[in-house]
């Protein structure tokens, strides 16, 4: 029997774990190289929501207002570092094209498939790896408090229902009220996406690493890729510190980084660092048994099995990895005005993570430029949890070049 063929990874969060399981269930000999700890970045702390309904992409109408609201106070979820602007300038403008309904349409087109293979995808694996990652499928709600914001939302959701097939139910008073006692009476209205489903991501990427390990997959922590060793289109080493490491293909799946690596790769990918944060901390008293994203403040909660997540916020500023206390005073004000008990004790992470974000909520997925056996799996933006199987899985399709499981025109490099 021939060796089996080298590939090695280059990034341990969702997106790369995804990539290597599958690509080691194809029969390829896997190496996940991390510059960190395995798991360690944004797919650590973030809510942990699988939304297959999260089709509409961050650039939608109305985004430059609060865009320039978000650059005159931190008072708001977007937030632009103003002193950052001239740097951000090129992705600002890219994003500011793509806010109307017909290039929504478009990142909604390319990213729905993606969102509910990777579900689908997700809700296999748990079942035929027995992973323990506090899954569960309630679903995920909308809730607003005020009247106007409700009712408006109803125009998307019809567009949802229309153009996607992905459909809420709305809820108003006592119904809210009982579907999901810890909310406070007198809100203005919920939508339930029955579709989407919540897990614990530190869970799950601890139970990927076990099952990686398992099947053979060698992880290497604190090991950087520092260049590609190329000849004649092909790349045939990554150069780490300790060494160069041959490889027959060569996966990047470096999140917010990978736009550092454009020399390496032949291409300047629109992706900036977006920092969100989270609280995790004990279950409060009473606390919510769903999933929900207040809306008026975009807060996200996340009820974990022993724990309680209130998460969100996008800022744009750069690769600055501080822990801003306003933006953290921010999350805890936002669940206060919409829960009993907005937060539990005892506060066991405070966090902050750096969002891949492609100007048009597309993640970039396939052959780079330069060498025909890299391969980019990079740009989830707010969805690389939700998009992570199905990433994982087509890549491993497109390197075997198996018939692929979805259409991966949408994601190409160029
Ligand atoms: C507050 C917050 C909440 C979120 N909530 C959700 C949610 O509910 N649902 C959802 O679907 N998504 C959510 N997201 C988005 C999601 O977390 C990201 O899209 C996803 O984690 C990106 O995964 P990744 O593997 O691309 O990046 P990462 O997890 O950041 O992994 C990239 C890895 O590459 C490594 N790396 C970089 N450069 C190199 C190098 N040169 N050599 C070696 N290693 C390198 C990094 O150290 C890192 O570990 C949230 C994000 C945040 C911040």
């Amino acid at each position: 029997m021939s060796k089996p063929e080298h590939v090695v990874v280059v990034g341990g969060g969702i997106i790369g774990a995804c990539s290597a399981w599958y690509l080691a269930e194809a029969g390829y000999e896997v190496t996940i190289l991390e510059q960190a700890k395995f798991g360690r970045q944004a797919s650590h702390g973030n809510c942990g929501y699988v939304s297959p309904s999260h089709v509409m992409p961050l650039a939608r109408p109305g985004q430059v207002l609060r865009g320039l609201r978000g650059m005159l106070s931190s008072e708001t979820a977007l937030r632009i570092d103003p002193s950052r602007i001239l740097s951000l300038a090129p992705w600002l403008l890219q994003f500011a094209s793509r806010c109307n309904m017909k290039a929504v349409m478009e990142s909604g087109q390319a990213c729905h498939p993606l969102l509910q293979s990777s579900a689908q995808l997700y809700r296999e694996l748990f079942e035929n790896q027995g992973l323990e990652v506090d899954w569960h499928e309630d679903g995920l709600l909308f809730v607003y408090r005020d009247e106007h914001e409700f009712r408006e939302y109803e125009e998307s959701d019809a567009w949802l229902r229309k153009h996607f097939g992905v459909a809420a139910e709305p809820y108003r008073g006592a119904a809210l009220t009982e579907l999901e006692p810890a909310l406070k009476p007198g809100l203005a209205g919920a939508w339930l996406y029955r579709c989407d489903g919540h897990l614990r991501p530190d869970r799950l990427m601890s139970e990927l690493r076990r099952i990686l390990t398992a099947a053979g997959v060698q992880i290497l922590e604190e090991t950087p890729l520092e260049s590609l060793q190329q000849t004649k289109g092909r790349a045939t080493a990554v150069v780490t510190p300790s060494g160069p490491i041959e490889a027959d293909h060569v996966v990047v799946a470096t999140g917010a980084w990978t736009p550092l690596l454009h020399e390496q790769l032949g291409v300047r990918l629109p992706i900036q660092p977006g920092k969100g944060y989270s609280i995790t901390m004990g279950r409060p008293e009473r606390c919510a048994w769903l999933p929900m994203i207040l809306e008026e403040c975009h807060v996200a909660i996340t009820p974990f099995a022993d724990g309680y997540r209130v998460g969100s916020t996008m800022e744009f500023s750069g690769y600055d990895a501080s822990l801003n206390r306003k933006r953290l005073d921010y999350l805890r004000k936002g669940a206060a005005e919409y829960l009993l008990d907005p937060l539990g004790d005892p506060v066991t992470e405070e966090w902050c993570g750096w969002r891949p974000m492609t100007s048009d909520g597309i993640p970039r997925i396939g052959q780079a430029p330069r060498c025909r056996n890299v391969w980019i799996a990079a740009g989830h933006s707010m969805l690389g949890l939700s998009m992570g199987t199905g990433t994982g899985k087509l890549v491993a399709e497109l390197i075997s070049g198996q018939q692929p499981h979805l259409d991966p025109v949408p994601y190409r490099i160029s």
